[in-house]
């Protein structure tokens, strides 16, 4: 569950600037000459022209392959030149002319950039990963072309230096400090020779972390557990025998079952199956994902990754590359995040060994397991058996009320109590899979506030996990708002010749979560394109909508059974919320153990020496975690670390729960569909979200700042 936007984090970004004058007319008229020039040379390629797409989204029934690279060229030479404009301009550096006028830059690239970057996580193709091999270090070199532009940056300095003369509004302020950061954490005041090899690391960290990617993707397709025995399918109920049937077929495999480790298909077996060394086979290929040293091995690219943020960090004064990414968080310092992950894993450590306890007295209860130990490919299914005989609650009777379709139309009655959106649906949108469904989303009144993608099914294509992304970001252009066009991809399962889509608990929350990444993309008022989001209050909005997933008054109007329409009974209800404690402390404990490895990598001190399964296991073993449980991610499949932004943030997760647990008790106080207390929560939080300080934000909203014991009774935890 990450989200993914391009530049998040604040992108230096800047069209022709706005100051008059004949120096800035003559190179305007020079930048849309060679725009022409451009366009003319690239007839057929819609990057080139206006889209002319209602709601201007991406045209994706005209966009090729073979249309990118001319166009991330162009963005690239457009933003350079829009970065030369500002930099000669002969006018003394101000706000507008420089710090708005950079984040006004590059928009030509980003949306380019958008498109491609949406692609290579949903339709990736050997074509596009050769595609993103070739862009990768062309668009990190022109990144550091401008953040280690020297004159750009005495510009910025120079405003900034004279930032509290300025009367700049809250939001301007916010901008340029964090544009002059940026320029500062992107190498400007390093030397000429330390500004060399600031860029070497750049281009050999973007090659890695795609390379790591890859790998991972390439890992999981690798595997198949093909099934050509019926015994085999013990325990198995039918809806996933049926899914393992259709996924045969799709692969040539007719008359068999076809079981992989991408989640949807991993996690039944392993909750249903019987047999017991088929479950073993299937856990261990996914947890030893990029680490079978073969040629996807990715123990070499995970070492070089952390030595090399090491040694860029060090370039820039800071100790390790956790103190240089946590600067910018809420949480400020290593100290602070691991003393933080340590106040949460006591407790939890204690619960996950009293449900491994649990679990193996069920396994010594029956009959048919033999005298085995709790291993980890034996967790789902006792948890599963144990979560029937606690709560008589199993997965398959409750999916019926999941159908997806129900779901999102749940998610939306939920966003019109709340906010009184309305979500039409466009099916004449273009969209670059036809399993895409695209929505207009207006206000109350009819306003219109974005366009929303989502795309829900597993592809080889895909990558694996859900997330939120967009196709444009919402800023202001001369006073008048750009709508926004968010995204939301996942991979839940699919639906089968007998069933629709019907949705887990798990596949439920996902979806809640991810809509609330995109209804914070949607609702931004941001003034500019910039945004600053502190990588651990980022999951506020999305986990602040997983509250309302099992609300009673919601679920009464979602959760009806696919086939008969009737709602989901109140006694399975009220099982749903008892059992809501249930198996807390193996989620919470693989969770942290993956926080704290990550804390582990990016803190060492010189981690390209390191074994990278000794250095793992030694983490584990100094955490004591217990064998029946391996860390959500093992080093070699951690994505979020090495592939993707969340580095030395994987914890931010649980950072970010305790601001939503808090901010989810305004709600219980006042009404869980109050519009008064979901409109301040709008004004104040998701509207301004990245435009200013996040406590700032959360304490205009919810009066102080957040405690933590919302969050320790949510999971469980207190007092122990
Ligand atoms: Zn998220």
């Amino acid at each position: 569950m990450l989200i993914l936007f391009l530049g998040l984090i604040l992108v230096a970004a800047a069209v022709a600037c706005k100051s008059d004058g004949p120096d800035t007319a003559a190179r305007a008229a020079a930048a849309d000459a060679a725009a022409e020039a451009a366009a003319a040379a690239n007839p057929g390629n819609p990057f080139f022209r206006p889209y002319g797409t209602p709601f201007n989204v991406p045209p994706f029934d005209l966009i090729k392959n073979e249309h990118f690279l001319p166009a991330v060229k162009e963005g690239i030479r457009r933003e350079q030149a829009e970065v030369d404009a500002i930099v000669g301009d002969a006018g003394k550096p101000t706000f507008e002319n420089t710090i708005a006028a950079l984040d006004h830059a590059g928009i030509f690239l980003s949306e380019v950039n958008s498109v491609f970057g949406a692609l290579q996580g949903a339709m990736t193709s050997k074509e596009i990963q050769a595609l993103a091999r070739e862009t990768s270090p062309l668009l990190a070199a022109h990144r550091d072309n401008i953040s280690l532009n020297e004159k750009l940056f005495a510009r910025v300095k120079a405003v900034y230096d004279r930032r509290d003369k300025l009367g700049l509004g809250r939001e301007e302020l916010f901008l340029l400090e964090n544009t002059y950061k940026d320029f500062v954490r992107g190498g400007a005041l390093l030397d000429a020779a330390q500004k060399a090899r600031f860029r070497e690391l750049n281009q050999e960290l973007s090659l890695l972390s795609l390379k790591f990617g890859e790998n991972v993707l390439a890992e999981t397709n690798a595997f198949q557990l093909v099934i050509d025995n019926k015994a085999d399918l013990a325990g198995l109920p039918p809806s996933v025998v049926a899914m393992a049937a259709a996924a045969a077929k799709q692969a040539q495999l007719e008359g068999k079952w076809l079981f992989t480790i991408h989640v949807p298909s991993m996690t039944p077996f392993l909750t249903y199956s019987e047999r017991r060394p088929l479950r073993e086979k299937v856990h261990r290929a996914y947890f030893m994902k990029g680490d079978n040293d073969n040629e996807l091995d990715n123990k070499e690219n995970v070492r070089k990754i952390a030595a090399l943020r090491l040694e860029r960090a060090k370039l820039l004064g800071y100790p390790s590359h956790a103190a240089f990414v946590l600067e910018l968080n809420m949480a400020k310092t290593p100290g602070k995040v691991d003393a933080f992950l340590k106040q949460l894993w006591t407790p939890t450590l204690a619960k996950s060994k009293e449900e491994a306890a649990e679990l193996q007295a069920l396994i010594d209860r029956d009959p048919k397991a033999g005298k085995i130990t709790l291993a980890s490919w034996d967790w789902w299914l006792y948890t599963e058996r144990l979560r029937a005989e606690k709560y008589a609650l199993d997965d398959s009777a409750l999916r019926p009320y999941f159908k997806l379709d129900n779901v999102r139309d749940g998610i939306f009655a939920l966003c019109g109590k709340l906010y009184g959106l309305k979500f039409i649906e466009k099916p004449e949108l273009p969209r670059y899979h036809p399993d895409v469904q695209v929505f207009e989303v207006q206000e109350a009144d009819g306003r219109h506030t974005g366009i929303l993608y989502m795309d829900f099914h597993p592809r080889p294509s895909k990558r694996s996990g859900a997330w939120s992304g967009g196709f444009r970001r919402a800023y202001y252009e001369q006073g008048v708002r750009v709508p926004p066009i968010s995204t939301i991809t996942c991979n839940f399962t699919a639906p089968t010749a007998d069933a629709p889509a019907l949705l887990s608990i798990d596949e439920v929350e996902t979806f809640f979560h991810e809509f609330g990444h995109s209804l914070a993309t949607l609702f931004s008022q941001g003034r500019y394109r910039s945004r600053t989001v502190a990588r651990d209050s980022v999951e506020l909005p999305s986990q602040i909508m997983e509250h309302w997933v099992l609300e009673p008054e919601l679920l009464a109007l979602y959760a009806r059974h696919y086939q008969t329409g009737e709602a989901i009974p109140a006694e399975l209800v009220a099982k749903l919320e008892k059992s809501n404690l249930f198996n807390q402390g193996f989620i919470t404990a693989e969770y942290l153990a993956a926080c704290i490895l990550d804390m582990a990598w990016h803190t060492a001190p010189d981690p390209g020496a390191a074994d990278v399964r000794r250095f793992e296991q030694g983490v584990m073993d100094g955490l004591g975690l217990i064998p029946a449980i391996v860390p959500r991610y093992r080093s070699t499949y951690f994505s979020h670390i090495f592939s993707g932004g969340y580095s030395a943030g994987y914890y931010a997760y649980i950072w970010s729960e305790v601001l939503d647990c808090d901010a989810y008790e305004a709600f219980k106080e006042k009404g869980i569909f109050d519009r008064a207390t979901a409109e301040s929560f709008r004004k104040n939080v998701l509207e301004p979200f990245g435009t200013e300080d996040p406590m700032t934000q959360y304490v205009r909203f919810r009066g102080a700042e957040p405690k933590i014991e919302a969050l320790l009774r949510h999971r469980g935890l207190e007092a122990r």
